[in-house]
């Protein structure tokens, strides 16, 4: 059964580029097929976190899964085939509110965490997992910038109204860059399809578009936590407390959970 095709450009290729999503049977995880071979959405899979996350298998590559992904973790699909037509996912509006809409709600992949974990990474950033009944995520961000500074963001979904609290609070936070990065990442040729309809610039006084929550930005880290933790194959029950998280740090994590021995 196919879910809806999404359309649309890639924030950092700027090219045209679609995604079809389709249902797979139980147990079949979340499956990418790109015209050079599928790549399953894993943490092993992980070949470059610097702007976005990308995956890799083979010849095949694809950059910014991470919204997609995030969508899945929000409304606990565990199973997805998604079928692109070129290295990158549509960047829609910036945020996961364009996927979470079209997915069907599930159940969310949670897990029992056998021990605390806890990753660490530049700066003071690290992003400390401890065992509970239930997942909550809790995410800092700390900017020196007269706008930004310091942020936080929670996610407590109760596990019946987890999805409705993901698409209300989380799904619709996009991202965003400064306006000097912005600069510079166009000078080099990158960020090729960013525009004021899928990211917000932070500029020193205001931000452009209008933001759509006071914490925002704090809201959008703590989305793509979400999609890049779900490369673990699951979320674990656990209270998560992400400081300064990056996708680096997000898919070390993953990692480390992936290679969990449950038995
Ligand atoms: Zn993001």
């Amino acid at each position: 059964m196919t879910y809806a095709t999404l359309s649309g450009i890639g924030i950092h290729t700027g090219q045209p580029c679609s995604a079809t999503l389709s249902a797979l049977p139980p147990g079949s995880g979340i499956l990418f097929e790109t015209p050079e071979g599928l790549i399953p959405a894993r943490a092993e899979n992980v070949v470059e976190t610097l702007r976005c996350t990308v995956l890799g298998c083979g010849a095949a590559r694809l950059s910014t899964v991470e919204h997609l992904l995030s969508a899945c973790a929000g409304r606990g699909i565990r199973d997805l085939k998604v079928s692109v037509s070129g290295p990158e996912l549509p960047i829609l509006d910036g945020s996961a509110a364009g996927w979470a809409a079209t997915l069907p709600q599930g159940a969310l992949a949670l897990r029992e965490l056998p021990q605390p974990i806890i990753v660490t990474g530049r700066g003071g950033a690290f992003i400390a997992c401890y065992p509970a009944e239930m997942l909550t995520v809790t995410c800092a961000i700390a900017f020196e910038h007269p706008l930004v500074g310091t942020q936080l963001a929670r996610f407590a979904p109760l596990a019946l109204s987890a999805g409705e609290a993901y698409l209300e609070q989380i799904a619709p936070a996009r991202t965003f860059g400064f306006i000097e990065e912005v600069q510079k990442l166009l000078d080099a040729g990158l960020a090729k399809g960013g525009s004021l309809e899928n990211a917000v610039i932070v500029h020193p006084d205001r931000y452009e578009p209008a933001l759509r929550f006071d914490n925002e930005l704090a809201r959008h880290k703590l989305l793509d936590l979400l999609g890049d933790l779900l490369l673990a194959g699951f979320l674990p029950k656990a209270d998560i407390i992400a400081m300064k998280p990056s996708h680096g740090l997000n898919c070390q994590l993953a990692s480390l959970l992936s290679r969990i021995d449950f038995e």
